[in-house]
């Protein structure tokens, strides 16, 4: 069977992992990508400006206009109907002195363009998945489903939620599943959103629209389970008709410009993000629901991070891929712990049932709506800053 060698291989076809395989081979790095087919991935992500820019700089994006649209103003419409309900809030960006909080990309636009890179620099990609990790005196041998294998010094874990680089490593994994799922579909609206994301917020989570060029939008509705099954196999008027419901009557005639896909939400964490030669970036590290868009702008972070620790250290010196992936755990950790925590509170706040928390998110949302300064600190966090105005 064949027997492959590479400096780093990056497990995972995702976007993490695909802008991780591609920016690591632009510096020269040897890296083998690991990425069996997947089905196409049709959700779209919000990537705030950080992001954007990160993805500019490494090359893997060059004009974000060309494939995505911006994010200019959020707005925050309370239809809770709780006892303690937060003001409707409209943020803007050019309040934080920005010209867009970020871009809102298809998924499989940012897949084309990282891809379109990665064969200009001639990544050697292997469309197939791991198996099995196993140590070995000089890092890992991963054991392929096509009967192969690879030898490498460090393994980068970019294989979503059921990660099987995770599985090797001694690694504390928090894993639950929510109540929750989110139901995505592309729109038509007869009243354009413009350059404003609206986001509804009901009880059991938001219903979002977020803008997607001229009449379009991407409709992620969070919810119960069984209430989005029921929207979506009633047939596409009674999935209109709810969807109508739901945005309040505000856009005028909707239609559907893609079929609608539901997916389970859960929250997963593993720490530390690095060990032993291993690394796990993505959502093989991390999981949340699809609240403020931080999902996929975490996952950037973290190839960032990965790349500046594999580029710190001397591959020609033995050791080099166990104290590149401490060193990515550690550059790593404050920032995991700080958008999880924030992710997880923003989410608890919105479905939670209890009178303190509503009082909290009321009380939150009237704050922010008038003290700038709290404002200004809510930017900061959620486009992926320590919170410092
Ligand atoms: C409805 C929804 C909306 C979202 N919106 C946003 C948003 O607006 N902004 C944002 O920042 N984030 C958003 N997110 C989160 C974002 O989509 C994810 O964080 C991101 O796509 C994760 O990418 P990934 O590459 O880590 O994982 P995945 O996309 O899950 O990719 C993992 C890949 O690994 C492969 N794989 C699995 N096992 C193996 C194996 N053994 N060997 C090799 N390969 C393997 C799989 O085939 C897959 O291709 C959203 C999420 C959801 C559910």
């Amino acid at each position: 069977m064949h027997e492959r060698r590479s400096e780093i291989a990056v497990v995972g076809g995702g976007l993490v992992g695909l802008a991780a395989a591609t920016a690591l081979a632009r510096h020269g790095v040897e890296v083998m990508h690991l990425a069996p087919t997947a089905p196409p991935d049709r959700r779209t992500s919000a990537l705030m400006m950080p992001s954007v820019r990160w993805l500019q700089e490494a090359g893997l994006v060059a004009d974000p206009a060309a494939i995505g649209h911006r994010l200019g103003r959020i707005r925050i419409i309370d239809m809770t109907n709780r006892l303690i309900r937060a003001p409707e809030t409209l943020f803007d960006s050019a309040e934080a002195g920005l010209p867009a909080f970020g871009w809102n990309f298809p998924n499989m636009r940012l897949a084309e363009v990282f891809a379109a890179v990665s064969a200009t620099i001639g990544l050697v990609t292997v469309a197939t998945g791991a198996t099995a990790l196993s140590r070995t005196s000089n890092g890992w041998r991963i054991a392929l489903a096509d009967g192969g294998s690879v030898e490498t010094a460090l393994v980068v874990g970019a294989d979503g939620k059921r990660s099987t680089v995770r599985g090797a490593g001694q690694f504390t994994t928090r894993d639950s599943r929510l109540g929750e799922a989110a139901l995505v579909a592309d729109l038509r609206l007869g009243r354009p959103l413009g350059e404003t994301s609206v986001e509804f917020h009901y009880p059991r989570g938001p219903f979002t629209l977020v803008p997607a060029g001229e009449d379009r939008a991407n409709l992620v509705w969070i919810d119960d389970p069984a209430v989005l099954a029921r929207a979506r196999d009633g047939g596409e008027e009674a999935l209109l008709a709810a969807l109508r419901e739901r945005s309040c009557g505000l856009f005028g005639a909707i239609s559907l410009a893609s079929p609608s896909a539901i997916f389970p939400l859960s929250i997963l964490s593993a720490s530390p993000a690095g060990m032993e030669g291993l690394a796990l970036v993505g959502e093989a590290a991390h999981a949340f629901p699809p609240i403020g868009a931080q999902g996929l702008n975490l996952g950037l972070r973290d190839v960032a991070d990965l790349v500046d620790a594999v580029l710190a250290r001397d591959r020609a010196e033995a050791g080099w891929a166990e104290a590149a992936s401490r060193a990515y755990a550690e550059r790593r950790a404050t920032d995991l712990v700080r958008t999880s925590t924030m992710v997880e509170g923003l989410y608890r706040s919105l479905v939670a049932g209890m009178l303190p928390a509503q009082a909290l998110r009321a009380g939150g949302l009237w704050a922010l709506k008038s003290l700038p300064f709290l404002r200004r600190q809510a930017f900061s966090l959620g486009m992926g800053g320590s919170g410092k105005a």
